[in-house]
């Protein structure tokens, strides 16, 4: 149903409903109420000093009272189980012409019985039994009431709503229909009805959700990929001449990669580990089996900073082997963007790294045979199968990099679709990293410690929640530290600032100076937040740390202690007993923090992972509902493995958005 054909719905509402994301009809039903109102009418003798509504009749004139501009007020007397007592109500002048004498009215207010007072903060005229109101999160200039009726008009014009839900399980889970459900969640009578609502379209959208994920699985279970055949010793060479032992998992996982991209079935994996458990190297292993087959290889970055730090590294290990390597960022000009298409696309190139760069239509490869995303929670779904589609037929073996470490049991459930490597233990010879909460009470000793760390020849990383005063007053910006800090240590300390506003150009060559140790403190938002390795930094002050969700402290923290020296973390907040922070303390095992964190506030932050389109539910909660995500995802694999939707084109429909391979 298109919006225009709703009444009263003009121009000027369509577009507020746009930003809502509502563009039709069946995307106000999918709008669903966060809370509801029960409105459960009674007389004055029950009423109470909380908030009642109470059924009543005008039993006086209206007396209006204009105290000033903006404030006048109305009384009245009411009757209500034979009971008169006075009504005062605010800012209502308007009503007086519609509170006729002996009119039934409800009352919306708290009654003070000692004075015999109701005062109400509304007036009802069309409501006189127990209902519930559902009530949304809308934009200014929409009315709940207004939004509701637009709602009910859709409903009525409905008839066979689509239910994803197959009839067997439908049954088996006593499930109300999808008509029912709908209806339920925008205008239930009770409570009932809103529990019946809730639960049919929470497992339906995590059984369509599971369905995507083990589509794509089986899908890429038949896709035939390329079978590379190359001489290990040149491999094993490589490892053997790098300046450290590889770890166990680092081996195990390189074991995982080598069989998928020897064999003939398409690698489609996840490496998953801690910040600083040394994915990059095992990544660098995959380019240079692809290479040895001869393919192409793309390597995908959030950020130029790091797709920088890549590129170097890369340049670095692959130093005078023949390895072409290019790096592709926005902030090449056109021409030289030409240029690198050319070259890809004529093979004078090996490896391209980049940033969202590489998505560019454009950019088309000769024979791109492995795709490594870094970060990849960074990306959504629909960016990374752009760049897999590049490849020759695309079947490209797909590497993803990431260090968000997630609970075990969501791994598999929200990565049902991926094989997994785990690097657990993260390289040895490690130094320690010490974390300790201070308020700014104890700011000087946290200085001292600077200034220790900084006369030894270690850098600083000072982190700060917002970029200048006028984001958040209350804050210690990054502008503001800079001053106090030049201030503290008398100019004497080389210190600089780095924030997501400056220019690709100029991060860098901040970036730079760091890495050359020409700067000793470094002062940023969360932009160092990522993959950054600088193992001379011992040091980082993060202010207002309450501020930042526990998987971004431990992927900031994550930046100090990359090598051998020990390294100090302190958490600076006014709230020394945050539970947050605590868990900082306590731990550095980015697992434990993520269970923690899972804990204390749901994946919501978490899961930062496949935050675009597919990871955003409108009524499921993956904490509170994990048990129903379970169950979907046995029932999806059951209903998937007896072929029940074969034929049946509402699945059609919900794979088609998932461009994989076709
Ligand atoms: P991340 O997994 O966070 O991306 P990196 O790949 O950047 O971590 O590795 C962090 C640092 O550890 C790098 O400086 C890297 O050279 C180093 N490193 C990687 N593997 C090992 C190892 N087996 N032994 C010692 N250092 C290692
Ligand atoms: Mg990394």
């Amino acid at each position: 149903m298109k919006l225009n054909l709703i009444r009263n719905i003009g121009p000027k509402t369509e577009k507020l409903l746009n930003k809502l994301n509502i563009y039709e009809g069946e995307d106000l039903l999918k709008y669903y109420p966060y809370r509801y109102n029960f409105i459960n009418i009674i007389t004055i003798d029950k009423a109470s000093a909380d908030l009642n509504y109470v059924t009543a009749f005008i039993t006086s004139n209206i007396k209006v009272q204009y105290i000033k501009k903006n404030l006048n007020y109305l009384n009245f007397m009411a009757k209500s189980n034979n009971t008169i007592f006075k009504v005062v109500i605010f800012n209502r002048a308007f009503l007086k012409n519609n509170l006729t004498l002996n009119r039934k009215i409800v009352l919306v207010g708290k009654y003070d019985k000692l004075k015999n007072t109701f005062l109400a903060n509304d007036i009802k005229f069309n409501i006189f039994q127990n209902t519930v109101e559902a009530i949304y999160h809308l934009t200014k200039g929409l009315k709940n009431n207004m939004f509701s009726k637009f709602i009910q008009e859709v409903l009525n014009n409905l008839d066979n709503v689509v239910d994803y839900i197959p009839n067997y399980l439908n049954e088996k889970y006593k499930l109300i229909s999808k008509n029912s459900a709908l209806e339920f969640i925008h205008f239930p009578k009770n409570q009932e009805e809103i529990k019946k609502a809730r639960l049919k379209l929470i497992y339906e959208e995590l059984f369509i959700y599971m369905f995507k994920i083990n589509y794509l699985k089986n899908l890429n279970q038949r896709t035939i990929g390329i079978k590379r055949e190359i001489d290990y010793s040149y491999i094993e060479n490589f490892i053997s001449e790098l300046p450290f032992k590889l770890t166990e998992d680092q081996l195990k996982a390189l074991k995982d990669i080598y069989e998928d991209m020897t064999s003939p079935k398409r690698m489609n994996r996840l490496l998953l580990g801690d910040v600083g458990s040394g994915k990059t190297i095992v990544a660098i292993i995959a380019i240079l089996i692809n290479y040895l087959a001869g393919y192409q290889s793309s390597f995908m970055a959030p950020t130029e900073i790091l797709a920088n730090q890549h590129y170097e590294v890369l340049i670095n290990y692959f130093k005078d082997m023949g390895i072409n390597i290019c790096l592709l960022t926005g902030s090449l000009t056109k021409s030289q963007k030409e240029k690198m298409y050319q070259d890809i696309k004529n093979k004078k190139i090996d490896v391209v790294i980049g940033t969202h760069a590489l998505l560019n239509e454009k950019l088309e490869f000769n024979n791109l045979g492995l795709v490594i995303t870094d970060e990849q929670h960074r990306f959504g779904v629909n960016q990374r199968s752009i760049l897999q589609n590049k490849g020759i037929k695309a079947i490209a073996d797909v590497l993803y990099l990431s260090a968000t470490p997630i609970p075990r049991t969501y791994a598999l459930t929200i990565y049902g679709d991926l094989d997994i490597s785990l690097i657990k233990t993260k390289p040895q010879k490690r130094g320690k990293v010490f974390t300790q909460i201070k308020t700014e009470k104890d700011i000087k000793e946290v200085l001292q410690k600077m200034l220790d760390e900084i006369k030894l020849g270690h850098q600083v990383f000072v982190v700060s929640p917002a970029i200048d005063e006028d984001e958040q007053n209350s804050l210690n910006s990054v502008i503001k530290l800079k001053e106090k800090l030049d201030i503290a240590f008398k100019n004497k300390v080389n210190i600089a600032i780095i924030h997501g506003k400056l220019k690709p150009k100029e991060k860098d060559e901040i970036m730079h100076e760091f890495q050359k140790k020409k700067i000793a403190i470094l002062i940023s938002t969360t932009v160092i937040e990522v993959g950054i390795d600088i193992p001379n930094a011992s040091t980082m002050v993060i202010f207002n740390a309450e501020r930042f969700g526990l998987a971004t402290l431990h992927q900031l923290r994550g930046r100090i202690g990359r090598g051998n020296l020990d390294a100090y973390c302190y958490l600076i907040s006014s709230d020394n007993t945050n539970a947050r922070l605590k868990v900082m303390e306590e731990s550095n095992d980015g697992f434990y923090i993520s269970e923690k964190d899972f804990e204390l506030r749901g994946p919501g932050d978490l899961f930062g992972i496949r935050q675009s389109g597919d990871m955003t539910f409108k009524i499921a909660d993956l904490k509170r509902d994990f048990k129903i995500l379970n169950q979907a995802n046995i029932d999806v694999r059951n209903f998937i493995k007896e072929k029940q939707y074969n034929g049946n084109n509402i699945y059609k429909e919900i794979i088609k958005n998932i461009n994989f391979l076709d």
